[in-house]
């Protein structure tokens, strides 16, 4: 028999740790000899722990929400004899949950083991980058990923063909590649399960595209809070470079690169491409004026690319199953899937991946099942302090840049918040504002003040002390931050206050009126 322990972050910090320990326990005690195994997230946080326990012909029951008092259980009546566990197996409509999304960057999360390569490699993986080193040349693995359509997943959904394109044809002989590891948006989780789940994954996509821009160097930069993330990884990086697939002449090319790893000290503004670079280069995290853009003066000055985690993992498996394949995932204004991290008043929360074109409603009620305590829809925030609330009339909004965008928020990295109808959306708008005031880097007028100035306005609306004349100061404010401001940090910190008050301007009137 094997057992297959759910070890993500979300699987640990619900018990899966103490839950391999009683595993330990009970072979111990009962002389008996299991494969303890261990896997990452597979989307369903709601559930963890979560145990799979597969029989000698490969049948595999998976067992939810396991707590140290099941192993008994689960060693006795399953393994010893051979009856599943009804009561603990994972339901049907919980298995659909998965079962309705399309998994192309999570293909392999809460699947294999991410801290064995040998896993990796079971599922053809490094196949796809050993074929773009000793087969392709950076002309055609740039046009494969032209044809997939790929758009930047960390937010503005730009065309990654085409920052791999400017990075090169820059001229230089030293490029770097850089992976932006640092999701900071409240709510968001996508880069840290692809790191803690599927190491491998990031890496190939990163060798990929080393070879499309001519990089010999590699960096990703990972938040300090994500210590599970950074541990293996690390051993992802030294096992890659053990089996020639790192460091010099990789693959048995003439092509050497080689990838580390910088921890940053989580400053949400470090998401900002120029801002990370100076934070790598070892300086204060600010951001810097474009242009020069990082494809042409980057990290020391060098062209330098950088794609967040999810950009670079959707790129193996569009190398294993062509361009053409990826681009018919999605709809006609977006590509490929997209990841979204589902937390708040929702009942299934977790990871999930779709393909573009679904609609909110989708995600929301067929996968996410609906709104806890089927209290009612009122709004989801999407994009995290630089988005925006879709509020439930738009239920019905496609899931693709366009459309998100009209919406007034953005797709961003993959943040969607919940909200039912207890939740004050002045309170929401509050809270995103105070997170974006204190990330400030303080270098522009606008966004280290403005912002502050907008929340004192609105913490004295939601105080019950609002004044006449607040909403139209605020609106004023949104704009002014917005104008003035260097990058897209201070560019999009109003975007929750302006979308609340499109949508919800009446609970704005209400906090400031009510009492008057
Ligand atoms: Fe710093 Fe804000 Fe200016 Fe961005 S907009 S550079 S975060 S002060």
């Amino acid at each position: 028999y094997k057992v297959i322990i759910g070890q993500g972050s979300c699987g640990i910090a619900a018990g899966a740790a103490k839950v391999e320990e009683a595993f330990k326990d009970q072979m111990a005690a009962k002389n008996l000899s299991i494969d303890l195994e261990k896997t990452g997230c597979i989307g369903t946080c709601y559930l963890e722990p979560i145990v799979d326990v597969v029989d000698p012909s490969g049948n595999k029951i998976t067992y939810v929400n396991v707590d140290t008092g099941d192993v008994e259980r689960i060693v006795d009546e399953h393994i010893l004899g051979q009856k599943n566990i009804t009561d603990l197996e994972m339901a049907a409509q919980d298995k659909e949950m998965i079962a309705k999304q399309k998994r192309v960057v999570l293909q392999n999360c809460g699947v294999i083991d991410p801290e064995r390569i040998e896993d990796y490699l079971v599922v053809d993986g490094y196949k796809a980058a050993e074929k773009a080193i000793n087969e392709m040349t950076p002309e055609e693995i740039i046009d494969t990923v032209k044809v997939a359509g790929l758009a930047g997943r960390g937010g503005a959904g730009f065309p990654t063909w085409f920052k791999w394109n400017e990075a090169h044809k820059a001229k230089g002989d030293v490029k770097y590649l850089v992976c932006n590891a640092d999701e900071g948006d409240p709510g968001a989780f996508m880069d840290r399960s692809v790191l803690e789940s599927d190491p491998h994954a990031l890496i190939e996509g990163m060798i990929i595209a080393a070879k499309a821009i001519g990089a010999a160097q590699g960096v990703v930069y990972v938040r300090a809070e994500y210590p599970l993330a950074i541990k293996r990884l690390e051993n992802a990086i030294g096992q890659a470079r053990e089996k020639g697939y790192l460091g010099k002449n990789i693959f048995g090319s003439d092509f050497s690169f080689d990838l580390r790893i910088k921890a940053g000290a989580g400053a949400f503004v470090c998401g900002e491409e120029t801002a990370l670079i100076a934070s790598l280069e070892g300086e204060r995290g600010m951001p810097r004026l474009k242009p020069p853009f990082p494809a042409q003066k980057g990290y020391w000055a060098k062209p330098t690319n950088i794609n967040n985690v999810e950009t670079y993992a959707n790129v193996p498996w569009i190398f294993r199953n062509s361009g053409e394949t990826y681009g018919q995932l999605g709809n006609e204004n977006s590509k490929g899937t997209k990841v979204f991290a589902l937390t708040g008043k929702i009942k299934k929360g977790g990871l999930v991946e779709i393909p573009m074109g679904l609609t909110l409603r989708d995600v929301i009620y067929d996968i996410g099942g609906g709104i806890k305590n089927d209290k009612a829809f009122k709004a989801v925030q999407m994009g995290g302090p630089s988005g925006g609330c879709v509020p439930a009339e738009l239920v019905d909004t496609v899931i693709d840049y366009p459309s998100i965008t009209k919406t007034g928020a953005i797709m961003g990295s993959g943040g969607m918040v919940v909200m039912d109808e207890t939740t004050c959306m002045v309170d929401m708008a509050r809270f995103f504002l105070d997170f974006t005031r204190k990330e400030s880097c303080g270098k522009c007028n606008y966004c280290r003040i403005g912002t502050m100035r907008m929340l004192e306005i609105l913490t004295r609306i939601t105080e019950g002390n609002g004044r006449d004349g607040d909403i139209e100061l605020l609106e004023e404010l949104c704009l002014k931050v917005k104008e003035g401001s260097m990058c897209g940090l201070g560019q999009t910190a109003p975007n929750p206050v302006l979308t609340t008050l499109r949508y919800f301007r009446n609970e704005y009137e209400d906090h400031i009126y009510r009492h008057k």
